[in-house]
Parts: structure tokens; sequence; C-alpha cells
């Protein structure tokens, strides 16, 4: 009867990863030039594990049950020291199979012991890109399932429904003139540009893209073998190389974000809206700014939605504390400048790069 219990395993596993998939809220109104350009944010900090990776890894998760790779009892492991770390802990935790996140050695001992805290074992590893070869290994150690989110993205998340464009599309009286995001495996912004061309919507995606990242020059100049093999300061978004879900030819922009602007946007987000999200966040606010202003001075009008991967919880002794940004060299006073003056005057002038 080994069969009939494996299938029932899988239905349990199936519904569990169907459970708990709300919209996020959408938080209106933070900014605007004028009375026409606003700025508004999807938060995804609202999420069950406060990231946005909890989309992805519960598509994943799905993919691998239903393709019979995740059993009872399979071991799951990922090579991350990021939100997909916790957002795996959680479902994994919920499927009842044990969870290993080979994580960089330098990871943060406030995500470390967030999944150990849902019953995932942390793996640290140096030199910090040993970690996807170790998880490998480990899965094959195991007879586990290595997720590989990288390599798999593209193949198991859906583009029609369910997804955050879908939501945002829900949430706006009329499509908005932009969705901005970051990108790490790069699916965020290719799934939106899949959904907004199959709903027939006039939007435009743009990807805010951090210092030492692979996809601004990969885009700009149309090779997507572009890489700089150095590894982004922002949490999530950025990769030294170009990862197989991102997709330039699908994007209509992206925008080069200064690391201090990153931090600046995150803390003014935080300062002067209440709302506490982690810089990747900041990245995307920043390029928001610089997409509306020249919409505001092309005449055109319309709303500009930035999604806000996760919270600002896990940040607080870093991107949120002056002395960390002082000692790391991150000069964030001309960019909060910017925003202060556009708070007060309506005029946004960035610093010269
Ligand atoms: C992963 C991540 C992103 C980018 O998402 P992808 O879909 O992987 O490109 C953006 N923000 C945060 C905080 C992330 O962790």
């Amino acid at each position: 009867m080994a069969g009939r219990d494996e299938s029932a395993w899988r239905r349990d596993a199936v519904a569990i990863l169907r459970e708990d998939s709300a919209p996020t809220p959408l938080r209106t109104g933070l900014a605007s030039f004028g009375e026409a350009i606003r700025l508004h944010v999807k938060d995804e900090s609202a999420q069950p594990t406060g990231t946005l990776k909890h989309r992805l890894v519960r598509e994943l998760l799905l993919r691998a049950v239903i393709e019979g790779e995740i059993r009872e009892g399979t071991r799951v492991v990922e090579a991350t020291g990021g939100g997909a770390a916790l957002a795996l802990a959680h479902f994994a935790n919920r499927l009842g199979v044990p969870f290993t996140a080979v994580m960089p050695a330098r990871a943060h001992p406030a995500q470390i012991a967030a999944v150990e805290d849902l019953g995932g074992v942390c793996e640290l590893v140096d030199p910090p890109p040993a970690i996807y070869e170790r998880a490998a290994e480990l899965a094959k150690e195991h007879g586990g399932h290595y997720l590989d989110m990288f390599n798999r993205a593209e193949a198991a998340v859906d583009w029609r429904a369910g997804n955050v464009a879908a939501e945002i599309l829900a949430q706006l009286p009329e499509p908005p003139a932009w969705i901005v995001c970051g990108a790490g495996t790069g699916i965020t912004a290719a799934t939106a540009a899949r959904h907004l061309r199959y709903a027939g919507a006039d939007t435009r995606v743009a990807v805010a893209d951090p210092e030492h990242s692979s996809y601004f020059p990969a885009w700009a100049s149309g090779y997507d073998g572009y890489a700089t093999g150095m590894p982004s300061r922002i949490p999530g978004i950025g990769r030294p190389r170009v990862e197989p879900a991102f997709r330039a030819d699908l994007v209509d922009a992206v925008v080069p974000v200064p690391d201090a602007a990153s931090v600046a946007a995150t803390r003014h987000l935080a300062g002067r809206h209440g709302t506490a999200y982690g810089p990747a966040a900041g990245a995307c606010w920043w390029a928001a700014m610089e997409l509306a202003s020249r919409m505001d001075r092309d005449g055109r009008t319309g709303d500009l939605v930035v999604i806000a991967g996760e919270g600002g919880g896990t940040y607080a002794a870093t991107f949120y504390d002056d002395e960390w940004l002082a000692a790391k060299g991150i000069e964030t006073a001309p960019h909060r400048a910017a925003l202060d003056a556009f708070e007060a005057t309506g005029e946004w002038r960035p610093p010269a790069r």
C-alpha cells in the first residue's frame, strides 16, 4: 500500500502549499508628482514569512511535490542566506520535511536564528560562491532535493494567475504606468512582464539594479553573458552574472541605483512613511522617483507601483545603523537631502553622479 500512502502525503502537501496565498496590501499614495503621478508600494513584507521569496518558494515546492521529487521525509536543501531560507524553513516545517540552508559564513546571526527557530538546519560555507556546490552535494548525500531556485524559477512560476502583477492589476482602478522591482533570480520581473502582456495591460516593467550587478550592463549592452563577478551589497537584488530567469528582452528599463541612494530611500520610507523595508525596496523607490520625474517632464500621468520585497527588521544593526553605514563608506546624506527637498518642494533634483 506504499503507493496509496505516497499519494495521500502528496495530496496533503499540495493542500498545505496552496493554503496561504492571500494578496499582500497595496500601500497607496505614498508620494506624488503633482496630482497625477502617484507612487504606491506593494508590500511583500506582509507575506506570512515577511518576504517576496514566499511566492517563489511556494511554487518551487509545489512543482517538486507534484513531480515526486519531494516526498514524505525528503530533505530539502537550498543555497541561500537570504529571504528564501526563511520562507523554505516555514514551508518545510508545515510539510514536516527536514530542511538545510547552505549559507555564506558571513550570514546574519538573526537570519540563522530565524531558520533554526523553524526547525531548519544552517550550514555555513566559505567562500560564499561555494554554497551552490555544497548544497548540491549535501542533497545527494541525503537523497534529498536541491531546490536550486536560480535555475528552476522559470519552469515553476505561473505567469498567468496568482502572481504579484495580477494582484496589482486587481488592486488599482487602472493599470499602473510602471511596476518597479529588483532582480535577484529575475523571476519577479519576468513574471510581471509576461502577465502584463497576457492581461493586455499597458504597464511597463522596470528593474532597479544596485552597484556591481550584471543586470544593468547586460540589459544596456544586449549581451546576456555579461558578468561583473562581484557580489551586490543590497540583499536580495543584483547578481554577479545574469541568471537564467532574468529576461532583458521582457523588461522595459533597468535603472542603475547607487547603493547610497538605495539606503537613503529605505531610511526615508521608514522615517517619513513609517514603513521599514529592506534596502532592496529603497533601490526600487529611488528608481521609481527617477521614472516618475521623467514622466512628469514628458507630460505623462499615471501610477507607479514599487514592489517592496521584505521588511527592515533584520537590518536594525546594519542598513538602519549610521555607524555601520559610515564604517562601510556608504554616504547617504546627499541622497537623503534630495528626498527631503522633494517632500518640501515637489522638485526632484538627485545629486549628480
Ligand atoms: C529575491 C528578492 C528580490 C528579487 O526577486 P527575484 O524574483 O528573485 O528577482 C527583491 N527583493 C528582495 C528583498 C528579495 O529577497
